[in-house]
């Protein structure tokens, strides 16, 4: 992988850029530059044809000064320790801005679960469960859902989770099913989290919502439901992709359809009556806003200058490069941060957390309602410290000033605990 699409070099470039602009403490700036625990397991999983396979896995800790460490489970063949670490910096960042008492973590193992039978995903979720419980808890880091991972995975590791140490303990891992006490609302999150920025950030730059263009780039969990609500919106999706490649049309794609041709043949590219278009080709597309909701490093340098959304919304993790960054910029195109947009899945699965603490739960006009009210503050938080350090006479990208917030709870925390 080429050194400027490391996504572990790229957090830090985006933490290095954050503290020089604010000013951050050296000794603070030191201690956030790398994770706080590294944890690498060889995990044996029964096969079906009764052969034992080892699998890599991690679960990285970057910083708990706020809380325990929390973020997703990736299960992915392109896996690595480096995503792993970015991720779960990003998750950090992540929680300090929604203001939320955790601090970041992530875990994958390296692994292609379309080939695993049910049996054999469920031997890896339990295998993964024992190698890491040491390490995990609800005091101590909470994990959760991601790319290629789903809510009966985290009620495959919650059991065996339970069963190491004795007793039930739902809150050690969230974005459970319903059935094992997971959160209402807690499906469709991320996407919900999503648009709620979308809402906001069209209010900000007076970009009319009904009849909006959109591209969604992914239709795993968060792209296929922000299609959903988008059009909930009066916006108009015209394209969307999956691994295989994407569909557009101009007059709008029906959502059912996709689901059908999904369902059918295991990708949107069959859907009839749309333009097919490459995932590349996809970003480049004339619409007013831009959904990446797939993987890492999608907008580059590379192609940066060729976008022609109005505003790009990060709904994946980490799906544009710090050149990209300035680019966009430059070019007065907003790009609001993953650790913004994304961040309603976190905020419920603290809400799951907190409900299964508190053994008392919540109806969904509750959950979504609590929602809306923290990203709504996150998105003004944010437009605040740019203005404030624009009219300063510094210039800084939505990305930075969400760095500047969130870094400055983090190092207070770490600075009141002594930390240094
Ligand atoms: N995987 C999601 C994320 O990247 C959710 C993490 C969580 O709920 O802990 O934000």
């Amino acid at each position: 992988m080429p050194e400027e699409l490391n996504p572990f070099k790229i957090a830090q470039e985006q933490l290095d850029e954050a503290a020089e602009v604010m000013n951050l403490d050296k000794q603070a700036h030191a201690i956030l530059r790398e994770p706080m625990q590294t944890v690498i397991m060889n995990i044996p999983v029964k096969m079906r044809n009764g052969a034992t396979k080892v699998f890599t896995g991690f679960r990285v800790i970057h910083n708990n000064a706020r809380g325990p460490g929390k973020g997703g489970l990736r299960f992915h063949p392109q896996e690595s320790l480096d995503t792993v670490k970015a991720l779960a910096s990003w998750m950090t960042w992540k929680c300090s801005l929604g203001n939320i008492p955790f601090g970041g973590a992530k875990g994958g193992v390296i692994c292609d679960p379309k080939t695993f039978n049910p049996q054999e995903l469920e031997n890896l979720s339990r295998a993964y469960m024992r190698a890491v419980c040491r390490f995990i808890g609800p005091d101590v880091d909470v994990p959760a859902p991601d790319v290629y991972t789903t809510p009966q995975i985290m009620a495959w590791m919650m059991d065996e989770y339970s069963k190491l140490v004795g007793h039930t303990e739902f809150g050690t891992i969230t974005g459970k099913p319903l059935e094992t006490w997971g959160s209402a609302g807690r499906f469709d999150s991320t996407a919900m989290g999503g648009m709620y920025v979308l809402r906001e950030a069209a209010a900000h730059m007076k970009m009319k919502l009904k009849g909006a263009k959109i591209a969604i780039q992914g239709f795993g969990n968060a792209g296929a439901y922000a299609f959903e609500l988008a059009e909930k919106l009066g916006a108009e999706v015209v394209a969307i992709s999956d691994s295989h490649g994407g569909v557009y049309s101009k007059k709008g794609l029906d959502l059912e359809k996709l689901k059908q041709a999904k369902d059918k043949t295991g990708s949107v590219v069959t859907y009839k009556g749309a333009e097919k278009v490459s995932n590349e080709e996809l970003l480049e597309l004339d619409v007013d806003v831009l959904i990446p909701a797939a993987l890492e490093s999608q907008i580059t340098k590379a192609n940066a200058d060729k976008i022609k959304a109005k505003m790009v919304l990060e709904l994946a993790n980490g799906p544009v490069t710090p050149d990209a960054d300035k680019i966009l910029f430059e070019r007065k195109i907003p790009d609001y941060p993953d650790f913004l947009v994304n961040s309603g899945g976190v905020i419920v699965s603290y809400f799951e957390w907190a409900q299964n603490r508190q053994g008392y739960y919540w109806g969904t006009e509750e959950v979504y309602e609590r929602l809306d009210a923290i990203m709504t503050k996150s998105f003004k938080d944010l437009i605040d410290v740019q203005q404030k350090y624009g009219a300063a006479g510094k210039k800084i990208t939505p990305r930075t000033a969400a760095y500047i917030i969130a870094v400055s709870r983090v190092a207070a925390s770490m600075k009141a605990r002594g930390w240094y």
